[in-house]
């Protein structure tokens, strides 16, 4: 490719809604542009790039027996009624209706979609287990889209479901995923983590996201020192190093703290820190359904920590999504103003405290009476609770569950989720086969996702420098950039640049010849060079060709050579094998 054929979109400034440096750098490259909020068109240095990585996947998928397919983009309502989802999912499902008044809507996922056609097409396990992947456009009207095409609302995901007779075929396939999974993240060069992961809405018991370490992600990951234990924060739990008081209990008294109601507030009235306090969460309980019903629930936490919504939501009994009482109910029900709540003896409801509480003693918490809080409170004497369970969020330096090493938590990009779907969705729409012994069985069933475009703004959280993009080899939109210098003043530069182009074409090498004319300056064409992070770069210069050859730098390590022109792209050839 040429570029004075290709359309290089480079920019100088940087946009200000571009926070992060992917986005940033994605911009300026020219890899992709915005047409509205989370959508972007792909330009051909971006689309280059997105095609290195969804043939990165392929193959991978593939190579674990994986089928491509290709599903449509607008599904029907009515099989998202028939799995439930089409209630259970809210505005992040774009809804439309067609000119027959039928509901539709763009795919956010193809849990639906995929069962539908496996249950009409396999009627016996010896069809299983197959697996079926596609590389596709999915659209979520996602809240709050950020970072450009990290968070987007249209973009590719590669999306694989498998389908068995039992679960050991699955936890078998998750295994061959997880593994791929792997594989592919090390062909983009990448550092990642696989961790444990909750399921949320999708669905399902085991599952894992694999997360790409950087500043800029939105989840934090959270890994032990001593062990092979990591999970999403979500997800984790520990223990706290300081967990059990010996102190001897104390007189307990109630103090007036007047309007004092927050942590802050009764800290600084008492002049105590935070985590002398037991603090108190009213929570609605499940109703039949599981969703929040009327009955109430505390949580209890020490005052400087913090709730684990998911952990809180999977609690057996805790209406899921979580819902806080208001204060009107609060009021209403526990007979008590919400800043002076306690778990005292007579607080009345199901009480679960987190295990970071239950070795407190002489402890702060609300008196259940209006302007007053205990002091030196301790439990059975003064406080209670019924229940043990992990509801607080992990913080670096907290023990790991399995006592080995400490936590240590960091930021991620999630770039991948897998999940063992177990027979939800099968169950749901029908998707059953015969066994062996010719008996009807519903098929258990996995589901695999990759953020395809978000894996390339993750790519670049991990390889830029102040200059710009760093590609791996594995990804570069292009391997090889010849950059000629003054090719107007000379026929010698001119032809050796487009004998070398020949010869990189011929060695399958993706080259980009910078044959810009005299407008374009040197320096010009150099930024460029580094800002789009071509990893390879030879200089056609008279003054190179004076020296002996042509200037050979390394994108990466930014090192230059003099090397032989007959000998540069043979080079070039081999570093790219060796990479
Ligand atoms: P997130 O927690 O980031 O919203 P998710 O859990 O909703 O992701 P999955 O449903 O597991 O995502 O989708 C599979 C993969 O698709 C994710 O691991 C991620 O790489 C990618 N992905 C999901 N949402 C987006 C998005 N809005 N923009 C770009 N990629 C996305
Ligand atoms: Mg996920």
């Amino acid at each position: 490719m040429r570029t004075s054929q290709f359309l290089l979109a480079t920019a100088k400034e940087t946009p200000a809604d571009a926070e992060i440096v992917s986005h940033r750098l994605m911009l300026r490259a020219g890899m992709i542009r915005k047409l509205a909020a989370g959508v972007y068109s792909f330009l051909p240095l971006g689309m280059r790039v997105v095609h290195k990585i969804a043939n990165i996947v392929r193959e991978e998928m593939d190579r674990i027996g994986g089928l491509e397919i290709l599903m449509p983009m607008v599904q029907p309502a009515e099989l998202w009624q028939e799995s439930g989802r089409w209630e259970d999912m809210g505005p992040e499902l774009a809804r439309f209706r067609d000119r027959h008044e039928r509901d539709f809507c763009l795919g956010p996922t193809h849990e639906e979609v995929v069962t539908d056609i496996i249950r009409n097409e396999c009627h016996s396990y010896r069809q299983l287990p197959v697996v079926v992947y596609q590389i596709q456009t999915k659209f979520r009207d996602e809240r709050r889209p950020r970072f450009g095409i990290m968070r987007a609302r249209e973009f590719i995901m590669k999306d694989a479901y498998s389908f068995h007779v039992d679960q050991a075929s699955l936890e078998k396939t998750y295994r061959d995923m997880h593994q791929a999974y792997e594989a592919i993240l090390r062909r983009l060069s990448l550092e990642y983590r696989a961790v444990a992961a909750d399921s949320g809405s999708i669905g399902g018991s085991t599952s894992h996201e694999f997360h790409v370490p950087a500043d800029s992600g939105e989840d934090e990951i959270v890994f032990s020192t001593g062990s092979d234990y990591a999970a999403n924060i979500e997800l984790a739990t520990g223990g706290v190093p300081d967990a059990v008081d010996d102190a001897e209990p104390l007189d307990c008294e109630a103090v007036d703290t007047g309007a004092a109601a927050t942590i802050e507030e009764v800290c600084t009235l008492l002049e105590v820190e935070p985590r002398r306090l037991v603090k108190i969460l009213i929570v609605h309980a499940a109703d039949e359904k599981g969703t929040p019903g009327d009955d109430l629930v505390a949580l209890l936490l020490r005052g400087d920590q913090t709730l684990n919504e998911t952990l809180a939501r999977q609690i057996e009994g805790v209406g899921s999504p979580l819902r806080f009482a208001d204060d009107e109910t609060i009021r209403e029900r526990l007979d008590c103003a919400p800043g002076c709540l306690g778990p005292v003896n007579s607080l009345g409801i199901r009480t679960i405290a987190d295990p970071s509480v239950t070795g407190m003693k002489n402890f702060i918490c609300g008196a259940h009476r209006a302007g007053h809080h205990l002091v030196n409170a301790n439990w059975e004497r003064d406080c209670r609770y019924d229940e043990i369970a992990h509801v607080r969020t992990v913080r670096e330096g907290d023990i790991s569950p399995d006592s080995k090493g400490t936590l240590t938590v960091r930021r991620g990009i999630e770039v991948g989720h897998i999940f063992q779907l177990g027979t939800k969705y099968s169950e749901a729409l029908g998707a059953s086969v015969l066994n062996e012994q010719g008996k009807s069985t519903v098929m258990h069933m996995g589901c695999y996702g990759i953020g395809v475009t978000r894996f390339a703004a993750a790519v670049i959280e991990q390889y830029h420098d102040e200059r710009g993009i760093v590609w791996p080899d594995s990804v570069a939109p292009f391997h090889l950039i010849i950059v000629e210098i003054d090719a107007h003043k000379s026929e010698q530069v001119r032809e050796q640049a487009e004998a070398l182009y020949r010869q990189a074409q011929a060695a399958g090498i993706e080259v980009l010849l910078d044959d810009r004319d005299r407008k374009t300056s040197p320096g010009v064409k150099f930024a460029e060079s580094e800002l789009i992070g071509i990893p390879h770069r030879l200089v056609v210069s008279p003054r190179a060709l004076a020296d002996g050859g042509v200037e050979y730098t390394s994108r990466r390590s930014g090192e230059k050579s003099i090397v032989a022109a007959d000998a540069a792209i043979a080079m070039i050839a081999d570093l790219l094998t060796a990479s």
